[in-house]
């Protein structure tokens, strides 16, 4: 390389930095030989570059949107057995995994029993939004009520506000473990009716409806928070036994019968 050509690159390098175009500084060179080895021309060579720094831009932001989302651990639908928990219509999963549910400012509703999969469902399907470009933050519920609660006299209150009211998907998980508070179930009640028709909502919760005013203390607010949510709601019902049961004792089963000297191993079935 000539030494023009070296001190065009540093330069072009410094300008591309200023302009916010990492990935063509990083590949232009590499490219500019591919170019010329193809003998393509100008107007092809720009469009490469722009190519790979758009395909790079829009990674870069759905890492940062899977980051913002806060989720606890990272769950997908290639790992959900659907077989092991029939209840759960695969068809409408598939459904929302394309999330048109979002743009019709539709809620989800994951109901049952511990251990059956709603957190991984909801987990996936909200990732999956992620991918696709929306603004999504994950909650265990008690852990926004305690957010909002600590910052109710503050002006963080009015930035956690701010920042809900931004979202188009909002995961609330595991409504319904803790009873929340008098102003605990009415701060949680103003962010549903905040989000209602504005941000879609995916809740989880262990309770059958009838048992949500143990949760949200009076009848009033909890006839309110399931108005709003369910209208225009999909439903799925994980029913059934604990995964991590179920898959215990499917892992003691094949151990009895690989080793039938050996007795069971307590500690598996009991994980
Ligand atoms: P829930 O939120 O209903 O209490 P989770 O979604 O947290 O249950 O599930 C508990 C564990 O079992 C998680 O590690 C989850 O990935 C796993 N799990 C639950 N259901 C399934 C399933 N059908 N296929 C694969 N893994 C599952
Ligand atoms: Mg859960």
């Amino acid at each position: 390389m000539k030494q023009t050509d070296t001190k065009s690159l540093v330069l072009l390098r410094h300008h591309l930095k200023h302009l916010r175009l990492p990935t063509i500084g990083a590949e232009c060179e590499k490219v500019a030989n591919q170019a010329a080895a193809d003998n393509a021309d100008h107007l092809a060579y720009l469009l490469q570059l722009c190519e790979l720094e758009l395909l790079d831009r829009e990674k870069r932001a759905a890492e940062r949107r899977l980051k913002a989302a806060r989720f606890p651990t990272i769950k997908t639908l290639e790992t959900f057995d659907f077989a092991a928990r029939p209840s759960v219509n695969k068809v409408l999963v598939a459904e929302l995994m394309r999330c048109e549910y979002i743009d019709n400012r539709e809620n989800i509703l994951l109901v049952g029993n511990p251990g059956t999969g709603k957190s991984h469902l909801a987990t996936a399907l909200a990732a999956q939004a992620c991918a696709k470009g929306y603004r999504v933050r994950f909650f265990r519920t008690t852990e926004l009520i305690t957010n909002l609660i600590e910052a109710r006299d503050e002006r963080t209150f009015l930035r956690l506000k701010t920042s809900l009211a931004k979202l188009d998907l909002l995961v609330l998980d595991e409504l319904g473990y803790v009873p929340a508070s008098k102003v605990g179930a009415e701060l949680l009640f103003d962010v549903i009716s905040t989000a209602y028709e504005r941000t879609s909502l995916i809740v989880t919760t262990n309770l059958p409806f009838e048992s949500w005013t143990e949760v949200l203390g009076s009848e009033r607010l909890t006839g309110a928070t399931l108005d709003r949510l369910t209208h225009r709601c999909r439903i799925i019902e994980t029913k059934g036994e604990s995964y991590r049961l179920h898959d215990a004792k499917a892992r003691a089963r094949r151990t009895t019968v690989k080793q039938p000297d050996q007795p069971v191993d307590d500690a598996s079935v009991s994980r």
